[in-house]
């Protein structure tokens, strides 16, 4: 099948939208740093993964067959100025096993993420499943002459990169003699040539839990490591597109770039692309501040910023009607149109099937369709999409209210068309709540059918009947809930 190329990449290496050629035609290596798993994924996390999810299914709508690699920070997370990783901490604190945190958080990370209906990647490596490959690392950069030891922890020479290798801050636009300049002295640092080297091993403290042997000692990896270890091993020494955070752009993809360059000779990624940051009350949100908001708080309408729930299909439109590179706030107003703007969509959608054939058709059908592949091809624009789409939501309720015409083949056209690029490319879905239509909705009276016989049930004095109805429902996830409305349910 030949692929339409068309696609324009803004990459931030070189702060320009390029035209998007694949290291091997057909095929593309994207990598995304995922999280660090030692706490609940907030929306700004979420925001970000829905942002690169969007752009690999766009990649695998046009054809092209995606390996989307995106790894699990389980180990090697310095937190903040301090000299222990934040799984570990997490862990003594606690008097867990790292191990039992990283297991609760990343099962809470995939739930999030189904719920907002993201696809999983393709691989999905831990750090701590690539320990050997990081000590192979840090070896063959120390052999290189860009490392040097100092008292058991293994530093990356970023004065000694920029002289003979490559400019280090090409990608954040820093310059060295800056970050110089601006730097504290910091606890530990003595330990450092200089205050920009950064750890490719550290040595692990009396108290630091998660530590593996080495030939320089029992330590840890450091976190930047993993992530040119792993994107390489799967992706190869040069690959199409590396993505995160814009928060992410300096340090962590800066060293990235210094250590993949350092070990293959070759700069590592060719489309850098970061995601704008998700805000809320204008700053950005963020575990460490407070400021932030939990999925299931916005799912459950359980907290005290919004006045009601918003299902995790609104949150996911709501977010794609910013464009990734640009900041987004989140808030009532915003979530309430987005709530208003979904329905309409989806009940346009559901509704092609029963519109009128008439003789010709009142709209360039074929124009609206190339219309939503313009838009994501100009740099993975999502709100352009939507907007286009509601092109065609307005003119299909036109032909409902009788005032324009639409042919059979068109029709046929236009379903595709939103089929392909509100579900597939966008992964808009239906749920439980806003569902118009079809399964969704035989679904939801089939449970009102059972709340009505358990209801009379009760009425008749058969409890046997009554708990048996709420109890395998709540077999099946399905939970009962009496209140002074009637009954309601929701799902486990
Ligand atoms: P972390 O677990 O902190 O490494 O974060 C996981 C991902 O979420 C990274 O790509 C971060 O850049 C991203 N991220 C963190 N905070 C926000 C935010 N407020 N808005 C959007 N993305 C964020
Ligand atoms: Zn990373």
């Amino acid at each position: 099948m030949e692929i339409r190329n068309k696609l324009q990449i803004y990459n931030s290496l070189s702060g320009k939208k390029e035209t998007f050629v694949p290291v091997v035609p057909g095929h593309i290596g994207m990598y995304v740093c995922g999280p660090t798993v030692y706490s609940n994924v907030h929306l700004g996390n979420v925001r970000t993964f829905i942002s690169f999810d969007v752009i690999y299914r766009y990649l695998k709508f046009l054809g092209y067959k995606v390996r989307y690699v995106r790894n699990i920070t389980d180990a090697g997370h310095l937190e903040d100025d301090s000299e222990e990783d934040k799984i570990s901490k997490k862990a003594r604190l606690q008097k867990l096993e790292p191990m039992e945190i990283v297991q609760e958080y990343t099962i809470d990370f995939h739930r999030v993420l189904d719920l907002v209906n993201n696809l999983p990647p393709s691989i999905e490596p831990t750090a701590t499943g690539h320990i050997i490959e990081q000590i192979e690392a840090t070896k063959e950069i120390l052999d290189k002459g860009y490392a040097y030891e100092s008292n058991g922890s293994i530093y990356f020479d970023v004065l000694k990169y920029n002289e003979e290798v490559d400019t280090y801050g090409k990608l954040s636009g820093r310059r060295i003699e800056e970050m110089i300049a601006n730097t504290r002295e910091l606890e530990g640092q003595d330990e450092k040539r200089n205050p920009q080297d950064f750890a490719l091993w550290k040595k692990a403290k009396p108290q630091h839990i998660m530590r593996w042997p080495s030939p320089w000692g029992e330590g840890f990896p450091g976190w930047h490591l993993e992530c040119t270890v792993m994107s390489t091993k799967y992706l190869g020494e040069q690959f199409d597109i590396h993505g995160g955070g814009m928060d992410l752009k300096f340090p962590h993809h800066e060293c990235e770039i210094a250590q993949g360059k350092t070990l293959n000779e070759v700069d590592p990624v060719k489309y850098w692309m970061h995601a704008n940051m998700l805000t809320l009350n204008g700053k950005k949100m963020s575990k460490s501040t407070g400021n932030y908001l939990l999925p299931n708080e916005i799912f459950s309408g359980n907290n005290k910023i919004l006045s009601k729930a918003y299902s995790p299909a609104v949150v996911r439109f709501s977010m794609l009607q910013a464009h990734y590179r640009n900041m987004l706030d989140l808030s009532e107003d915003a979530l309430q149109a987005a709530e208003k703007g979904y329905k309409r969509l989806m009940e346009a959608i559901d509704s092609i099937d029963a519109l009128p054939e008439g003789s010709k058709s009142d709209f360039e059908v074929d124009q609206w369709i190339e219309s939503l592949y313009e838009a994501m091809d100009d740099d993975f624009n999502t709100p352009i999409l939507i907007a286009n789409l509601f092109e065609g939501v307005k003119f299909i309720n036109q032909v409902k209210s009788g005032k324009a015409q639409i042919t059979k083949e068109d029709k046929e056209k236009m379903k595709k068309a939103f089929n392909d690029f509100a579900f597939e490319v966008l992964g808009l879905h239906k749920s439980q709540q806003e569902s118009g239509g079809g399964k969704n909705q035989a679904f939801d009276k089939v449970i009102q059918l059972l709340i009505d016989m358990r209801n009379q049930a009760r009425a008749e004095k058969n409890w046997a009947l009554s708990d048996k109805i709420r109890d395998e429902l709540a077999e099946y996830g399905v939970i009962l809930k009496d209140g002074k409305d009637g009954t309601t349910y929701s799902f486990k």
